[in-house]
């Protein structure tokens, strides 16, 4: 972590200087009339943009919510590697590893063969492989999770807060003019003014309100899919039980009373349950059942047999039917090429899925991660607006998977267990698709399309293990200035700049004239280079480009005197020197990331990561003329 770049300030260094600008938010302050970004919904997909966004007070930012405030518990709890890897960008994995519980094994419970009326354990399986990612997988309330979003807003420049109790009521996009288009009609929900309607201006709309998204029906969006009809109960609950697994992620499937998935959670005392209650009719929904929390717990006791389950307390229990449903549509421009979206759909507002296989939150704040530095560098003037559109792409694309994924996961969840696999004579169909799913359910299987964004390199050989497309997969290095142990992916915030990692080829120790030396004095004085043209004057160098290097010997084999300039730069008020962009690979037996990543050892690369930490490009080291062209066709010159 650093902090007193532009001057010693005492306290929390999680806590940024206020910036002058900030919107005051006083308890009779009347709503702004025009915002540059409007985000409806604070569930994780609103929350997860705003924190984004609310580092950058030149951009004018509100997010508002028909909930008078924030969730106490309940809903989803599942965070995948991959979504914890982007905690770490925003600077809380740390608090949130220290609290939750870590998913390390699953079990896997099936019908006795020899008393089908008892259940049996048939397998484990560890349940993140080994280098997947530096992360755990860990389950925590969704409440807490907001929290954590809302203390790095409150914690920011512009110590961005919800507007509670506001309702986004309609919109309407003004095609002839890029000034604010959109009219926002917000209802006061709040019950001080209730009904009561104000009007907002937005350059930008992101709707993340959930299912029943009235953004999303603004513009047209409809979301398409099916119900399993199966009513399933969730329940956290506080309980005492003799069965053993109870402190494990755990599916049981019972010969003829239905399923379970245990999840234990958070403190070492509450656990969840999702228990399958019913078959529904094509026409019915789950509420019609009028299923209760003693059905849930009666259906639980029934299917963990020769177990059983003392309920002390029921935290939170909810029932509901699965559905899978995807819009055709992510934005308000879909498919017409001669506009530029200004209105956005994000989460459950344009997917739904089952929440068996812990995705939705997950899924939800990676679609507004992958939104934030687009409408950032839109709004700074870095990025024609076009790049916006790449948002409904890339997204529309992995949701599909995702529903189609989660529709076939959810079927081998509720289908019954075959002869084969009660007698032990096959590996049960659920542990099968369990392991296949493993890289899917932690995250990191996302793999976008070639595009302008994603180059079609013809040198990835350069690197087999961080593929093109695919998130940048941190590995352990050695900060060379004071020898720290760390992964080199967490140097990586969440603040809408670019990385270019320079791996160095063998003999390079970035003496005068080597490959990495040169690189580097092109990239900071060449007018060709993305640093320069696309870096305000005034600007610290790394303000949009922030330059790395790691080399192969060992920190002390390395002379950091000799390291060029770049890679030592003067920034913030004060131009004190970053010593926190050299790196060397760590020797003592943790791994060596060339080994670990497929960099080549002879020739060494260059990596190029963008914002949301997805890797965009991979080159050699004196590929200057690519990587410029690379920049260029992204960013604007400025
Ligand atoms: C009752 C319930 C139970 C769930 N249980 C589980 C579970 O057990 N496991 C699991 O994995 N997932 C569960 N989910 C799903 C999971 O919570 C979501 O996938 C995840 O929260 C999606 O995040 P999101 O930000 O897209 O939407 P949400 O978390 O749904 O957030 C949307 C927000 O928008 C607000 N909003 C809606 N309309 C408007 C409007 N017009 N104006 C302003 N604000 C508006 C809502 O009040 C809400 O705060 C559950 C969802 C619900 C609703």
């Amino acid at each position: 972590m650093q902090f007193y770049k532009n001057g010693f300030r005492g306290g929390s260094p999680d806590i940024k200087q206020a910036a002058p600008n900030r919107r005051n938010r006083g308890t009779n302050e009347p709503l702004p009339e025009k915002v540059d970004v409007l985000i409806s919904g604070t569930g994780p997909a609103g929350l997860c943009l705003a924190a984004q966004l609310a580092q950058f007070p030149d951009i004018e930012t509100m997010i508002v919510e028909r909930m008078p405030a924030n969730i106490i518990k309940g809903k989803a709890d599942g965070i995948n590697t991959r979504t914890m890897e982007m905690f770490q960008a925003f600077g809380f994995a740390d608090k949130v590893k220290r609290e939750t519980y870590w998913v390390n094994q699953t079990a896997f419970w099936m019908p006795d063969p020899a008393n089908p009326a008892h259940i049996k354990r048939v397998g484990r399986v560890q349940d993140v492989a080994d280098d997947s990612s530096e992360m755990p997988h860990i389950l925590i309330n969704q409440a807490r999770l907001h929290e954590l979003f809302l203390e790095v807003m409150q914690n920011s420049p512009s110590r961005l807060a919800p507007d509670y109790g506001w309702e986004v009521l309609s919109l309407t996009v003004d095609p002839t003019t890029e000034d604010h288009p959109v009219t926002v009609v917000l209802k006061d929900s709040s019950g001080v003014n209730w009904g009561g309607t104000r009007t907002v201006r937005a350059n930008y709309v992101v709707g993340c309100d959930g299912a029943h998204s009235s953004v999303r029906k603004a513009i047209g969006g409809v979301l398409h899919g099916d119900a399993a009809h199966q009513a399933w109960g969730v329940m956290d609950i506080l309980a005492n039980t003799d069965f053993p697994d109870v402190r494990q992620k755990c599916l049981i499937s019972s010969a003829n009373e239905g399923n379970i998935l245990v999840l234990p959670r958070e403190g070492g005392y509450v656990f969840r349950m999702y228990v399958e209650l019913d078959k529904l009719r094509p026409d019915e929904k789950a509420a019609q059942k009028k299923f209760t929390q003693d059905d849930m717990i009666a259906a639980a006791n029934r299917i963990i047999k020769p177990y059983s389950l003392d309920v002390k307390e029921v935290v939170w229990w909810s029932i509901y039917d699965i559905g899978h449903s995807l819009t055709d549509k992510f934005d308000d421009v879909g498919d017409a090429t001669d506009r530029n979206p200004h209105v956005f759909v994000a989460g459950d507002a344009c997917h739904t899925h089952s929440p068996k296989a812990g995705q939705g939150m997950n899924v939800s704040m990676q679609d507004t991660f992958n939104l934030g530095w687009k409408l950032i560098h839109v709004l700074q003037g870095r990025a024609n607006p076009s790049l916006l559109r790449s948002y409904s792409h890339e997204r529309l694309t992995e949701a599909k998977r995702l529903v189609d994924t989660d529709h076939k996961w959810s079927r081998v969840m509720s289908a019954p267990t075959t002869q084969a696999e009660r007698d032990g004579t096959e590996e049960p169909r659920i542990i099968r698709q369990f392991k296949d799913n493993l890289e899917f359910t932690g995250g990191t299987a996302v793999k976008y399309d070639k595009s302008y964004l994603f180059n079609d390199s013809p040198h990835q050989a350069l690197a087999t293990g961080e593929e093109i497309g695919r998130r940048f997969h941190s590995a352990p290095v050695v900060r060379v200035s004071d020898a720290k142990q760390m992964q080199l992916g967490h140097v990586a915030q969440a603040d809408a700049r670019w990385r270019i990692y320079a791996f160095a080829g063998k003999a390079d120790t970035s003496t005068a004239g080597s490959a990495i030396h040169k690189l580097s004095d092109w990239l900071e004085t060449n007018p060709n280079s993305p640093v320069v043209k696309h870096t305000r004057k005034g600007e610290d160098i790394d303000a949009v480009i922030d330059f790395r290097a790691v080399f192969q010997q060992t920190f002390d084999q390395l002379a950091y005197e000799t390291m060029p300039s770049l890679l030592k730069p003067q920034t913030g008020k004060l131009g004190l020197q970053d010593h926190g962009k050299v790196f060397c690979v760590d020797h003592k037996g943790v791994g060596d990331i060339f080994d670990m990543r497929g960099i080549h050892r002879d020739k060494g690369c260059l990596i190029v990561v963008r914002p949301d930490q997805y890797v965009a490009n991979v080159l050699p080291l004196d590929a200057y003329n690519e990587l410029s062209a690379y920049f260029a066709g992204v960013l604007r010159s400025l």
